[in-house]
């Protein structure tokens, strides 16, 4: 499942903690919010592309 939380993006520099919000600002700095979910696609993982392939080929 897909997630629509987002946490400041650099809340690192202005918070203590993380700071969740809904919206694409963060509430208490004003700055950019980005989803919180890992990135789907890591361009570092070599195995990746040959994991998906095994899924796709699983599903037909
Ligand atoms: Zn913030």
């Amino acid at each position: 499942m897909k997630s629509d939380i987002r946490v400041c993006a650099s809340w690192r520099e202005h918070h203590d903690r993380p700071v969740y919000t809904l919206t694409a600002t963060c509430p208490a700095c004003g700055g950019d919010a980005v989803n919180s979910a890992p990135a789907p696609y890591d361009p570092t993982d070599r195995y990746g592309e040959y994991r998906r392939a095994l899924k796709r080929r699983a599903r037909q």
